[in-house]
């Protein structure tokens, strides 16, 4: 079996091989390490082979992790859909959101970021399958919410993020892909801050890479599978 340092250096080279093939400029791809339900043991080990960015879907587990490493100096994303009552810990602790998806989220994380840290980076989620289930700023919703932020003193907007649809439908992945470049284009050209598109997990990699992804999150090809767990 694959050791941690072997499964993380190929999901590194992995993402350095699709940016390749996508024939984009090298290191314009970030690796987010997707550490729920893993043991700091494992992120420790995974920090010491110079990964710097942790992602995170469990406000709790995300704020206890972030506080017990606090002294490697790694940035945390969170990526876990945010409840309006917990924003304030993950406000606090955590260095990156991926999942703003209405205004009363971004006012408050912005009230409730300390000043004196550095104003927390932000990520729309897009709802950009347009599933009922599905957490994220409808398309049409986004320049709107984008404007907000931009007026809003302690959170800074980076950029958007997408889960796709989980679909083998090629035609269908496409044109959300498509959908999304499109959107994040857009808010480029509107505000100088934003550089991030948060969009690919290890399944449809390269197809997300060659769509302009400047961040893919990969969990379970770097730190194994995880146990069921329920969501807080
Ligand atoms: C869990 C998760 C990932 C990583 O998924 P894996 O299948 O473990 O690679 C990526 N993005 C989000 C939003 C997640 O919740």
């Amino acid at each position: 079996m694959p050791t941690l340092a072997e499964r993380f250096a190929a999901a590194y080279d992995q993402v350095q091989v699709a940016v390749e093939k996508a024939e984009r400029v090298p290191n314009s791809v970030k690796l987010l390490a997707v550490s729920k339900t893993k043991p700091i043991a494992d992120i420790e080990a995974v920090a010491a082979l110079g990964q710097t960015d942790f992602g995170e879907n469990y406000a709790q587990e995300a704020v206890e992790k972030a506080q017990k490493l606090a002294h490697l100096g790694l940035q945390w994303h969170f990526i876990g859909p945010i409840q309006s009552n917990k924003t304030r810990p993950l406000a606090e602790h955590m260095d990156w959101l991926h999942t703003v998806e209405r205004d009363k989220i971004a006012r408050r994380l912005s009230e409730q970021r300390p000043a004196e840290l550095k104003p927390l980076q932000v990520c729309i989620q897009v709802n950009i399958s347009a599933e009922p289930q599905k957490s994220g700023a409808m398309p049409a919703d986004v320049k709107d919410l984008a404007a907000l932020i931009q007026t809003l003193p302690n959170i800074e907007l980076r950029g958007l993020m997408a889960i796709v649809e989980n679909t083998a439908d090629e035609a269908k992945l496409a044109q959300q892909f498509t959908a999304m470049q499109t959107l994040f284009d857009q808010l480029k050209t509107r505000y100088d801050n934003v550089d991030t598109l948060s969009m690919g997990m290890s399944q449809d990699l390269q197809h997300a890479i060659n769509h302009g992804s400047t961040m893919v999150r990969i969990g379970t090809a770097i730190f194994g599978a995880r146990q069921p767990r329920q969501s807080n």
